[in-house]
């Protein structure tokens, strides 16, 4: 199946690299034209020339509300308007005890992962509704579902995206906007080894070994790759899912189920 987001304009936090790339790709295959909202300029502009007139970028730091918001005014001011949001920009701390973390490490994570979509929502919500309604994804984490598996912070922050998913779906369903979050399992992209401090070679190695390392124990024995997050978020995005709202849709190879039979 192919156009399954003909005419659509998508605005993808962190579209740049990793699940938001794969994600912008995938739209435009289907139809879509994108504004990337992310804070690596040089990969933003790269796409802008890949995909000619079908993707327009602009430097957003979603820590900061006025970048936010004028991220979706591009989306109004270069294709007329907005029909998906896509609250995917990341990071990753390491910190694992409560004890150890800093206040600013617990600032720097919240205001990414959780009030950088809720300003992405309180931006976009008016443009969907002015088209009739639209859908939005927020990209969450296992994580955020299951203790123990992700740094304190990240979790926690997850957790509440998590949350704040069911609690934005209930008010704005009479817009006709549907929000729902996708949950990933471990995805072979260099957010971990990025924030051990890794350049992009090592990073992209350290991801790959731990996403086989994840294969062996998961019901489906193979590395999560970007493309697998980017086609739940096509689906959660279009008109396929029109009867779906507030889910925490889990695509992680089966992780969160248990491990694999050995026998
Ligand atoms: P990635 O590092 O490849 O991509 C993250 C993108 O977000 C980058 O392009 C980066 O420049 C951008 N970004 C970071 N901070 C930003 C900011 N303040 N403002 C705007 N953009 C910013 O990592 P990824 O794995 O593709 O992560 C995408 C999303 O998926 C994240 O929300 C992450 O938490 C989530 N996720 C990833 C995994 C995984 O295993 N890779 C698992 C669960 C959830």
């Amino acid at each position: 199946m192919s156009g399954r987001l003909n005419g659509k304009v998508a605005l993808i936090t962190g579209g740049a690299s990793g699940i938001g790339l794969a994600m912008v790709r995938l739209f435009v295959a289907e139809g879509a034209r994108i504004v990337v909202a992310d804070i690596q300029d040089d990969k933003g502009r790269a796409l802008e020339q890949v995909h000619d007139g079908r993707v327009r970028h602009i430097r957003c730091d979603v820590t900061q509300e006025a970048e936010i918001a004028a991220a979706v005014a591009l989306a109004s001011t270069s294709f007329g308007g907005l029909d998906i949001l896509v609250n995917n920009a990341g990071i990753c701390d390491m910190m694992p005890s409560i004890t150890a973390i800093e206040a600013e490490q617990w600032d720097w994570i919240f205001q990414v992962l959780l009030r950088g979509p809720a300003l992405g929502m309180k931006y976009a919500a008016p443009l969907l509704a002015a088209r009739g309604g639209g859908a939005i994804v927020n990209v969450a984490s296992v994580a955020g579902m299951q203790a123990g598996w992700g740094p304190i912070a990240y979790s926690t922050a997850k957790a509440g995206l998590l949350h704040l998913t069911r609690t934005v779906a209930a008010e704005l369903s009479p817009q006709r906007i549907r929000v729902n979050a996708v949950c990933p399992g471990m995805i072979a992209t260099s957010i971990f080894g990025a924030s051990l401090g890794m350049d992009r070679p090592a990073a992209d190695q350290f991801a790959a070994r731990v996403a086989e390392v994840c294969a062996h124990a998961q019901p489906i024995p193979r590395a999560g790759q970007p493309e697998d997050i980017a086609c739940a978020a096509l689906y959660l995005a279009s008109e396929e899912a029109s009867f779906v709202t507030g889910v925490s849709f889990v695509v992680d190879g089966g992780l969160s189920v248990g491990p694999r039979h050995a026998w």
